[in-house]
């Protein structure tokens, strides 16, 4: 039975993954802090047989002596690193702690997989935010490095030496360029959760408007579920190499509220007010992927539409906040 171990399983990646490797037949090891809801988390997970599979290691990517014993413990093949501080707006009011944790961080995990007697195959959640105000649109993998938010600098050192590690030092270490996913376990801070989450509560009474910043700021939005299903199929290639994540396709923020309330039956002129202090440093840019290369090599290609996703968003919150 293979082996993988992910940090940052209690997240949203961390959730579908996890899915995904209990459906393969795979025992999965996840890292978690103290600090974790780790029961309600794991309620959300499989049930029954694959359920017995799955076991979780308190941790943190701050410690890496507990790191290296349960690495060393687990023996796993496969190691996806997707724990981090992984909100932009958030980098900029701790940038240090986010410089500790995203780059740092996976420099500690590298170097400890590196000492392994049988070093896994490893993948790390890098970010488009690395290409920062890119000069060219849509962007590949050759696309240089220009971030211009402190998450965005962490992530390019941390794919920098993820490169390094596999160049140098003959890991097989990969990077999969991500950009925007979002689902129904995207956390409450990021806009298109908390527009269907808005949307969902204005429709049951229990919030009166949606406050929001530039409306029409485009991203490139796919859904988690098929970035997942990306970050396995890299770990199954011959050679390890770096690959762009992305649709290829624009939305307004503007979309995600049409979409959102008319799903929760509501005209969203009625309830949504513009805040210009709402709006993100370092903003408008055209941050949209090339994902050619993943389709060419990994046969990958996102599924779920983007109105199907925020559909589901949306959905998924008017029951949550029902039950
Ligand atoms: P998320 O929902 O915010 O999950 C972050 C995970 O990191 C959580 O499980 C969190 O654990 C864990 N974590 C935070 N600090 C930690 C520490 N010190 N030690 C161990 N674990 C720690 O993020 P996501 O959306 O799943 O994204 C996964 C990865 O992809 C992140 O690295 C993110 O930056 C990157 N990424 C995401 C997107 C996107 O659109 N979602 C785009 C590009 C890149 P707790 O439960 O304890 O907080």
């Amino acid at each position: 039975m293979p082996k993988a171990f992910i940090t940052g399983i209690t997240g949203q990646d961390g959730f579908y993954l996890t899915r995904l490797l209990l459906s393969q037949g795979y025992e999965v090891h996840g890292l978690v802090r103290r600090s974790s809801s780790v029961t309600r988390e794991r309620s959300r997970l499989e049930s029954g047989e694959a359920d017995r599979r799955l076991h979780l290691h308190y941790g943190d990517l701050d410690d890496p002596t507990s790191l290296r014993r349960t690495l060393l413990t687990v023996g796993p093949q496969e190691v996806y690193h997707l724990a981090g501080q992984s909100h932009v707006g958030l980098s900029f009011e701790m940038p240090e702690a986010t410089s500790n944790l995203t780059a740092l961080g996976t420099v500690r995990l590298l170097e400890i997989l590196r000492d392994l007697p049988e070093p896994p195959r490893f993948f790390h959640a890098s970010s488009s935010e690395v290409f920062g105000q890119p000069a060219t649109v849509p962007q590949e993998e050759a696309t240089p490095f220009v971030p211009v938010n402190p998450y965005g600098c962490a992530k390019a050192f941390a794919t920098q030496m993820v490169r390094v590690y596999r160049t140098a030092l003959g890991l097989y270490a990969c990077n999969g360029i991500l950009y925007n996913h979002e689902s129904p376990r995207r956390g409450e801070g990021f806009v298109t959760q908390k527009i269907c989450r808005g949307a969902a509560a204005i429709k049951l009474g229990r919030q009166q408007e949606l406050v929001l910043g530039d409306l029409d700021q485009r991203r490139d939005w796919g859904h988690a579920r098929d970035y997942t299903q990306a970050m396995w199929l890299m770990l199954q290639q011959k050679e390890a190499d770096d690959y762009v994540l992305a649709t290829g396709q624009t939305h307004r923020v503007e979309e995600v509220v049409a979409v959102a309330f008319a799903t929760a039956g509501l005209d969203w002129r009625r309830h949504v007010r513009h805040d210009p202090g709402l709006v993100r440093r370092g903003e408008p840019r055209q941050l949209v992927g090339n994902a050619a290369k993943a389709r060419q090599r990994l046969g990958w290609q996102p599924r779920i539409g983007f109105e199907e996703m925020i559909r589901e968003m949306t959905t998924t919150a008017l029951e949550e906040l029902e039950a």
